[in-house]
């Protein structure tokens, strides 16, 4: 687990990668030397999940990035979500104890950086959110 300093993080993370502010969290997990990539869980065109761990205070977080190939406007949709997990989650998930379609269940109760990019718009939007959300493999 990462720091606790009393804040609404809900334990999990630092003032970087769990920042409120989406700019500052997505640009610390966009940093080499922010959040680290550690450990590849699947690795398709369409469908990556990796775990990652953050520099500072050694946070791990487990990201799924979901690709949608739009063939008619040949935009492909992006979609990412990255969640704070626990060493032993992390743990699960690199042993293959933990399925990746089952990360999306650890999501009650904390928040995760979601960034949506559709097909057809300008920029991702990225936000906190909280709960329980979908995993879905790409096409
Ligand atoms: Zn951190």
């Amino acid at each position: 687990m990462g720091s606790q300093d009393g804040s609404d993080r809900a334990g999990f993370g630092c003032v970087a990668c769990c920042a409120e502010d989406t700019a500052v969290a997505l640009a610390h997990h966009h940093n080499r030397d922010g959040v680290r990539f550690e450990n590849m869980i699947r690795d398709d065109s369409h469908f990556i999940v990796s775990v990652q761990r953050c520099g500072l205070c050694s946070q791990a977080f487990v990201s799924v990035f979901t690709e949608y190939v739009d063939w008619v406007a040949s935009q492909d949709a992006q979609y990412r979500t990255v969640l704070p997990i626990t060493d032993a989650e992390a743990d699960d998930l690199v042993a293959g104890r933990l399925s990746p379609h089952q990360v999306g269940a650890l999501g009650h109760g904390r928040r995760h950086l979601q960034s949506d990019w559709p097909s057809g718009a300008e920029e991702p939007s990225v936000y906190w959110k909280s709960g329980v959300f979908g995993v879905s493999e790409g096409h």
